[in-house]
């Protein structure tokens, strides 16, 4: 079987890594923008992939500075609600079906909103659209697999008192701290505030996350707001190995205690090893890969964000993807962000299995591994009879393909 862009666009899909903040949809920023009077570089969409987000980026900075526009308009319930809801239409509307959405809380704190009201209008949009996608009569008749979602809060490697207004009065407060010991305070504020916004409400937070600038910004500052989510129960997924290399993915997976890594692109690159104590630096890249192998942590991958932000990655042949397959890591594949890095899941499994030559049967893999390593909001039987209810559907849909592919081709002959 030949793979399509329409048979990867049809199958049940699960999207691990997208960032809400970076997926909303450009007509709504812009509409949005109007109405709270938030000044863009444009107010066409045509302008804004011009000027703002781009196909290309020259570096990690330009990359990142489209989220300034994007937090600016998210600053109240309704317009979170509307972009969290937005985002699972699109989601769905390419087939995905379990969709993991995170953002950072703390960009959007201000004295009108609570960390609680944050996630609860992130969570109200979520689940509008749940409830009207699995109201429908093919998911109702059993016929396709439901919509499930559940949210991650990340906090941020570093900040800026102008960040955000939490941020602000953050730094006001702790203006005698040492920056260092300000973002691991941040950090640890958000993980109690999340275990307790989780079980006061019962919200399906599933997930902790570290994002942000990754360089300069070690992982070893957040370790207290790692250890409180693990005490609480909550997975880990850490951003890592995007700008420091092996010793950053090593940190995240047994101080940060990560299930998952954020793209790991890194893991391999022996270059970028800095401790003098490693001193056979081929041994320990592999003894590495090794354990994320056996432990199947899996690495979250964003091909489109990973060459834009990393320009200097000039060829797909240098992505480290090659090798994650060839010592068959557990690896999911992801969007990042819709908007800024203008993608869609459909493109990026796509993109994949065109530069990387996936077999039907490697592809299966990697989009049935997504469901298995999810952080469901469920308990394991609940996430067990999904991911068999999925299996079965992709199973159906592949058989229908394959058959009409056989159809074309014979008829091909016939003419
Ligand atoms: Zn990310």
């Amino acid at each position: 079987m030949k793979i399509t862009r329409d048979f990867i666009r049809l199958i049940p899909k699960s999207e691990l890594h997208v960032h809400l903040d970076g997926s909303i949809r450009p007509t709504t920023l812009i509409e949005l923008a109007r109405e709270q009077g938030v000044e863009l570089p444009s107010y066409t969409v045509e302008g804004l992939q011009e000027k703002v987000f781009k196909k290309r980026y020259a570096a990690l900075d330009e990359y990142l500075s489209g989220f300034a526009y994007t937090v600016s308009v998210l600053q109240d319930a309704e317009s979170l609600e509307r972009a969290a809801c937005e985002l699972a239409e699109d989601c769905t509307s390419e087939g995905i079906r379990y969709l993991e959405v995170r953002f950072a809380p703390q960009l959007h704190i201000s004295p009108h909103m609570q960390i609680e009201r944050v996630v609860q209008a992130v969570n109200s949009g979520m689940s509008r659209h749940q409830a009207e996608y699995n109201s429908g009569p093919r998911v109702v008749s059993g016929e396709e697999p439901p919509f499930h979602y559940g949210i991650i809060c990340c906090a941020l490697r570093m900040f800026h008192a102008d960040f955000s207004h939490y941020f602000k009065q953050f730094s006001d407060v702790h203006r005698f701290s040492a920056n260092k010991r300000l973002r691991g305070l941040a950090s640890q504020e958000l993980a109690l505030a999340v275990v307790d916004v989780r079980d006061r409400f019962g919200l399906p937070i599933v997930g902790f996350d570290l994002a942000g600038s990754e360089a300069g910004y070690p992982a070893e500052d957040h370790i207290e707001a790692f250890r409180i989510a693990h005490r609480h129960f909550m997975k880990k997924t850490v951003h890592a190995g995007e700008a420091y290399g092996p010793e950053s993915i090593f940190q995240a997976i047994t101080d940060l205690y990560a299930d998952r890594i954020g793209h790991g692109y890194h893991l391999y690159s022996e270059n970028l090893i800095t401790s003098p104590q490693i001193t056979d630096k081929k041994r320990y890249v592999e003894e590495l890969a090794q354990y994320i192998a056996d432990r199947r942590i899996t690495l979250e991958v964003c091909l489109t964000s990973n060459r834009q932000t990393m320009p200097h990655m000039k060829d797909w042949r240098r992505h480290a993807f090659w090798k994650f397959l060839e010592s068959d890591l557990s690896v999911t594949l992801s969007v990042d962000n819709r908007t800024v890095s203008d993608t869609t899941l459909t493109d990026e499994i796509y993109l994949a299995s065109q530069v990387f030559n996936l077999s039907p049967g490697k592809l299966k893999d990697i989009v049935i591994y997504g469901f298995k390593r999810s952080f469901f909001p469920d308990n394991y039987s609940a996430k067990r009879c999904y991911v068999r209810q999925v299996i079965d559907y992709y199973e159906k849909l592949e058989l229908l393909e394959s058959q009409r592919q056989l159809d074309a081709e014979s008829m091909g002959r016939q003419v």
